[in-house]
């Protein structure tokens, strides 16, 4: 399994459940993400209404489901949680619909990949809270309709461009999420190593937030590699010096890539010449599949300059070269 991939293992479930934060206050950084909703949440419970359903989006382990409890949390509500592909039949969703206590939350992760039955079959629940579904079959199928409580639809997803427009339009609070500072992430790691009881200081836990991909789930586990290595090699404690030996020891580098990353970075370089290169070409070129470029590796390297998006394909950034000391094409305006 790749250590800075930001896709949760079930390995670190149990982990991840300990340190996750619970509360709108311990959700650290996305300061207008926080503001909007605790806004949303304070004047919903005045109202004792349903919060307006929202759709979070942002890249893997940025703290879309970590969001979602916490809305529940703060509503004082039960949160139901499902995906887009175990979600197979209309049936599959009336019966989590038809289960919910008013004001409850429904909880869909990968919303994109809802499939379009079960997508026609969620507007009219999510405008009218109203249920259309069919029962028998041939021509003595008919329709019936079925009231729900009032309820929030929670979706979350990697891609907003990936979703329908009628089912992104039926969202009336859209949050993304963004990669996080190091200085967040510092209080990330800070705060987990408090809970985990692993001694860290300032240096220490800066060190890994550097490397740690904008991303608290990264954040988080290379905060329990690094304790580790300072329980078997060290006194226990996480200083700097001994951050940057055990990442070194897990072949993450000074920016937090590991070999993934060199490898798409570094195909994109020699073998297409810094780009322009097609996804599907680069896919190929190191063997991943276009998802796990698109969803997973790429989204960091484009926000922090390595990498460009453009309508011809990807291009390498001048940091790229220089991040593996190499020397960048005289080219203008990249
Ligand atoms: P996603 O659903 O976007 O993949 P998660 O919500 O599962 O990401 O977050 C992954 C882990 O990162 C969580 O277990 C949590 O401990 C941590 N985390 C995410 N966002 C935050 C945050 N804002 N503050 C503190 N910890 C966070």
């Amino acid at each position: 399994a790749r250590l800075v991939s930001a896709q949760g293992a079930s390995d670190e479930e149990r982990v991840e459940r300990a340190i996750r934060p619970h509360r709108l206050a311990e959700y650290v950084g996305q300061p207008v993400v926080r503001e909007q909703m605790s806004i949303a949440i304070e004047a919903a419970r005045k109202r004792g209404e349903a919060l307006d359903h929202v759709l979070i989006f942002g890249p893997p382990g940025l703290g879309k489901t970590t969001l979602a409890h916490i809305l529940a949390a703060e509503m004082g509500v039960n949160l139901r949680q499902t995906s887009g592909p175990v979600l197979e039949k209309a049936g599959d969703l009336a019966a989590l619909l038809t289960n919910l206590e008013p004001r409850d939350i429904l909880f869909v992760d990968e919303i994109h990949r809802l499939s379009p039955v079960v997508e026609e079959v969620l507007y009219p629940a999510m405008e009218d809270y109203q249920l259309d579904i069919m029962i028998g079959e041939g021509p003595a199928a008919r329709s019936i309709r079925l009231d729900l409580p009032p309820f929030t639809l929670v979706g979350a997803t990697t891609r907003a461009g990936a979703l329908t427009s009628p089912l992104r339009d039926r969202f009336g609070i859209v949050q993304r999420l963004e990669f996080y500072s190091v200085e967040d992430l510092s209080r990330i790691v800070t705060r987990s190593a408090g809970i985990l009881k692993a001694p860290i200081d300032a240096a220490g836990a800066g060190e890994i937030a550097r490397r740690a991909r904008g991303t608290p789930r990264i954040a988080n586990r290379l905060l329990r590699r690094v304790r580790d290595f300072a329980e078997v090699r060290g006194d226990g404690t996480i200083s700097a010096d001994l951050a940057q030996a055990a990442l070194k020891m897990l072949d993450v580098d000074s920016n937090g890539f590991d070999l993934m990353d060199r490898k798409l970075l570094m195909a994109l370089i020699e073998r297409f010449d810094g780009g322009p290169a097609g996804i599907d070409n680069l896919a190929a070129a190191i063997g991943e599949a276009r998802d796990t470029i698109e969803d997973v590796i790429e989204p960091y390297l484009i926000q922090q300059g390595y990498l460009m998006r453009t309508p011809r394909g990807r291009i390498a950034g001048k940091l790229a070269y220089q991040h593996y000391g190499l020397k960048p094409p005289e080219r203008t305006g990249i």
